[in-house]
């Protein structure tokens, strides 16, 4: 019930094109949970991903996964000398020199051969059982308010953890689940080449256990934030000749018009402001919005955007 409402709440609040993923790791011994189904041939790590986020429910043993570096970087199986080397990356021109794919093999994060028995997954509204991690296939610009809701309570700032290589297993399930942080991946030459992720998609995998303050998080930037952002609010009308206007020469100076009759003195303008240009005043028809400070406005758009009432206009000083 839970892995619903919260699924229910990430594609509310971030309008997902997809399901969040949720993917465990089976430990030794652990049954295999209900619901979900072994598939008929191979998949690799990031083909099943794509498949979970299109409704199917998985489980995939070492028999099933067709990526053996995948498949040895999640601890499933012990992964061939040939792969361990590095020397398949200079093979396929991935990297420069031994050394260096050595380095990248030796920092990335995987856990030990045998650690676990197999991957499920499932579209996080349908899954049975408690995810490691649950892994969002998204837009950029969606990423940026999960990075927003992971420091909304916090005021932590985010720090990614990637390569470029080994992207669904490395990046966004063993490094997740052993720091217990959000990571974002863009994906890597296998992923990008075997499943369904678009050019444009970016990957970000959350820790399960910290899934509900960050959908907490979500559902308040939802509220205003992200609404505000989606409609451009703070951008001048016509942006696209601003390198025709004049030069360095034109005057750097705009000028706050407030129309009086739509003003209610709501004080929102002057709230909101940065540069304290704006304030209440008295007038005959009650408090009311006014300029006093117009040479310190910056022309953020700020008050524009903000304004219930839609009384408040830019233009450039001296073309009243
Ligand atoms: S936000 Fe708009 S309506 Fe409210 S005080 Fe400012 S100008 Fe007036
Ligand atoms: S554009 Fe920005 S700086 Fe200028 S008055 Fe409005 S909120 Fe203040």
């Amino acid at each position: 019930m839970q892995n619903k409402m919260l699924a229910e709440a990430m594609r509310k609040a971030l309008t997902l094109r997809w399901s969040p993923v949720a993917v465990r790791l089976l430990r030794p011994g652990e049954a295999v949970p209900e619901g979900v189904v072994e598939p008929a041939d191979r998949i690799r790590h990031c083909q099943s991903i794509t498949a979970a986020r299109r409704g199917n429910c998985l489980y995939i043993p070492p028999r099933k996964h067709a990526c053996p570096d995948g498949a040895g970087i999640m601890g499933l199986i012990t992964m061939s000398p040939k792969l361990r080397s590095g020397d398949l990356y200079l093979l396929f021109k991935k990297l420069p020199t031994i050394e260096c794919a050595r380095k990248m093999i030796a920092s990335r994060p995987e856990f030990a051969p045998g650690s676990y028995t197999a991957t499920v997954l499932a579209p996080l509204e349908k899954a049975t059982f408690e995810p490691d991690v649950v892994i969002m296939t998204l837009l950029p610009e969606q990423a940026m308010w999960l990075c927003c809701a992971s420091t909304y309570g916090s005021g932590d700032r985010q720090v990614f953890h990637t390569s470029g290589y080994n992207s669904t297993c490395a990046d966004l399930t063993v490094q997740v689940m052993k720091s217990q942080q959000m990571n974002i991946s863009f994906g890597c030459y296998g992923a990008r080449a075997s499943s369904d992720v678009e050019d444009a998609e970016v990957y970000v995998s959350i820790p399960y256990g910290q899934l509900p303050t960050i959908v907490a998080s979500l559902e308040k930037l939802a509220a205003k934030s992200i609404p505000e952002a989606r409609r451009r609010l703070y951008m001048p009308p016509v942006i696209d000749s601003t390198a025709h206007t004049g030069g360095a020469a034109a005057s750097q100076r705009v000028e706050v018009v407030i129309d009086a009759n739509r003003c209610n003195g709501c004080g929102i303008c002057e709230a909101f402001c940065p540069e304290y240009v704006l304030e209440l005043a008295e007038t005959a028809d009650g408090e009311k919005a006014r300029v006093a400070a117009g040479d310190k406005c910056c022309a953020c758009y700020t008050c524009v955007g903000q304004c219930p009432q839609q009384a408040i206009q830019l233009r450039p000083a001296g073309r009243g």
